[in-house]
């Protein structure tokens, strides 16, 4: 079954009660078992800088559902957790991207894999240091401490340890 990554965020209420949901929701998908957490990262939020810290982390699921229709039982997590509208940059409960599905490269109006913002982002790429050290960017060819040491000035990122002790 296929290894997948998921970039999960929430910068909104009680972020680690948030994170926890969505873990036991994703962990309830048929045909879906999560393998791993990374530690979580304590992020200054990126664009829109008025707006609480985002607590982030990635996960590993095996899973037999297609990429598309995980995409669709993502927003329907985020929707179900009360995710509003709240703008593309905005506050939000919960986020959930999908960074990488197996080896594959794929990309359409709605959904683009690797993500396709992934590697520009500490927050993402530093919990994949822990996850996935040894992965290379299919389209960039670059390791992920290329893509994290290529990033200028990027957004504060701070370590806070396991999400479960
Ligand atoms: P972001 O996660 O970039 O802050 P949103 O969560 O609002 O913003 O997502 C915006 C859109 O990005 C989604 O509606 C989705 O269709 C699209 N998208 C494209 N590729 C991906 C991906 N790999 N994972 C999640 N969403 C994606
Ligand atoms: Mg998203």
């Amino acid at each position: 079954m296929p290894i997948v990554y998921l970039g999960m965020g929430s910068n909104l209420g009680l972020r680690e009660e948030q994170l926890k949901r969505a873990i036991k929701e994703l962990g309830s998908l048929p045909h879906t078992e999560v393998l791993d957490l990374s530690s979580l990262y304590e992020t200054e939020p990126v664009g829109v800088k008025d707006q609480p810290w985002f607590l982030n982390l990635v996960s590993v699921l095996r899973t037999a559902i297609p990429p598309q229709e995980l995409l669709f039982r993502l927003k329907k997590i985020e929707s179900q957790m009360g995710r509003g509208k709240g703008g593309r940059w905005g506050p939000r409960i919960i986020d959930l991207d999908i960074l990488l599905y197996d080896d594959l490269v794929f990309s359409s109006p709605r959904l683009v894999i690797p993500h396709p913002r992934m590697h520009q982002r500490s927050f993402v790429l530093l919990p994949l240091t822990e996850m996935a050290p040894q992965w290379r960017h299919p389209i960039l060819g670059k390791g992920i401490w290329q893509l994290a040491e290529g990033l200028s000035r990027g957004e504060v990122v701070r370590w806070r340890g396991k999400l479960y002790a």
